[in-house]
């Protein structure tokens, strides 16, 4: 079986230059993010707030962790010093949440709007209205210590790769709608995070620049 160093490589020879590989390892020894790490590779996804901060702890302080999972209110405070990226933000009193903590530790964190373009019920995420509604509250232009860099979405569980792409792509005319409204000249709002193990290569076919992969660098997780 190919090693963590050697799956790595197979995805990065296969990403074009300009897009960013988030390496996913929730549930995964820090031994093996060791050996990600060892072959260069310095950007981490987790899902969970708790096993980020844990991680956090004990792994290189130039990895950049990213929290790639729906986060609640109440654990925000775990990552809020150091996370370099929240992928997962989907309501306006989350945003409030991390723009408190935020000010807190003195810094502005950088964050995406999830937006919900798959079929199933469960997956987090706003939709194109709730989205509006947001950049248009007072509220959310009263934030100083949150930064939003972009968008993130996850496309239906399925092998239909029709619907995949059409999913994705929705979720790329969204995010040119909104650059073009509220972040027109921003060059700041510029992430576009989808696409993971099984999907990704249709999701850069559809504009992706930042990929969020798990099982195909680390192996089969035994639970989500
Ligand atoms: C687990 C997870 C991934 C990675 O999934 P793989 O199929 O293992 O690549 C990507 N994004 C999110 C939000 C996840 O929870």
């Amino acid at each position: 079986m190919a090693s963590v160093s050697e799956k790595l490589e197979a995805i990065k020879n296969q990403l074009p230059e300009e897009v960013t590989l988030v390496a996913v390892s929730k549930t995964k020894p820090p031994e093996l993010i060791m050996d990600a790490y060892k072959a260069g590779q310095r950007i981490f996804g987790e899902n969970k707030a708790q096993e980020l901060a844990d991680k956090s702890e004990i792994l290189p302080k130039d990895i950049e962790w990213h929290m790639i999972g729906h986060l609640q209110r109440n654990k925000v405070k775990y990552i809020a010093p150091f996370v370099s990226l929240i992928h997962g933000v989907d309501s306006l009193r989350l945003l409030r949440a991390i723009n408190k903590e935020g000010v807190k530790n003195e810094r502005v964190i950088p964050c995406l709007l999830q937006i919900h373009i798959a079929s199933e019920e469960t997956k987090f995420g706003l939709d194109e209205d709730e989205l509006y509604q947001l950049f248009e509250s007072e509220d959310y232009r009263g934030f100083q210590n949150i930064r939003i860099r972009g968008l993130m979405g996850m496309a239906t569980f399925t092998d239909d790769e029709n619907k995949v792409s059409s999913e994705f792509r929705k979720l790329k005319t969204i995010f040119d709608n909104v650059k073009q409204k509220y972040f027109k000249g921003d060059e700041l709002f510029s992430i576009l995070s989808m696409g993971m193990s099984g999907d990704y290569h249709i999701a850069l076919n559809e504009g992706s620049n930042m990929v969020r992969i798990g099982s195909a660098v680390f192996g089969e997780r035994n639970y989500p």
